[in-house]
């Protein structure tokens, strides 16, 4: 059985994260998308709210499995026993910082491989950071994101204000 670990803060998770869970999970078996406790000091969504929107976006797939995780990534990846590690590559500005990551890891567990993949060049451009200063700005973020997170970023905004 070959399975993946995809992990990130999805604070909160977007069309370009969804993208990149389609293509993971077309080609494994199974894939943990594994929420970073702790990764932003000031996330917006708290740890349950990005789970929640996770879970509801991710329950088209019958093999993708949301679940968190703490500490190193490579700790992680052998906690879940996975075969790869899924990251995303936007443009050439991730490359250098996901290079090094996945260097670095390879160095800390020689069996942590990392697996790259690109999403449509209509989603590479968006950010979760991105994401949330243009809804706090009254923005449509709408063609970005799924509807359930849409929502979650108006009633965010309402409550800030
Ligand atoms: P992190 O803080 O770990 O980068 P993110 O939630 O921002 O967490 O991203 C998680 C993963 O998703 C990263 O590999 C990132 O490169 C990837 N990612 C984020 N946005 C996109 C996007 N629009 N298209 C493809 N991959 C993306």
């Amino acid at each position: 059985m070959r399975t993946a670990l995809f992990p990130g803060s999805f604070d909160p998770v977007t069309n370009g994260h969804l993208d990149v869970i389609e293509r993971a999970s077309s080609l494994f078996d199974k894939i943990f998308v594994a929420i970073a406790i702790n990764s932003e000091k000031n996330p917006l969504f708290s740890f349950d709210e990005r789970k929640a929107l996770l879970e509801e976006v991710c329950s088209r797939f019958d093999n993708v499995v949301v679940d968190a995780f703490d500490g190193l990534l490579v700790d992680a990846a052998r906690k879940f026993d996975v075969s790869a590690v899924i990251r995303g590559l936007r443009a050439i500005s991730d490359f250098e910082y996901e290079f090094q990551m996945a260097m670095m890891n390879r160095a800390l567990s020689e069996k942590c491989e990392t697996i790259f993949l690109m999403p449509k060049p209509a989603y590479s451009f968006l950010s979760s950071r991105m994401i949330k200063e243009i809804a706090m700005f009254g923005g449509d973020v709408s063609p970005f994101v799924p509807p359930a997170v849409a929502e979650a970023l108006g009633r965010k905004k309402a409550n800030l204000q």
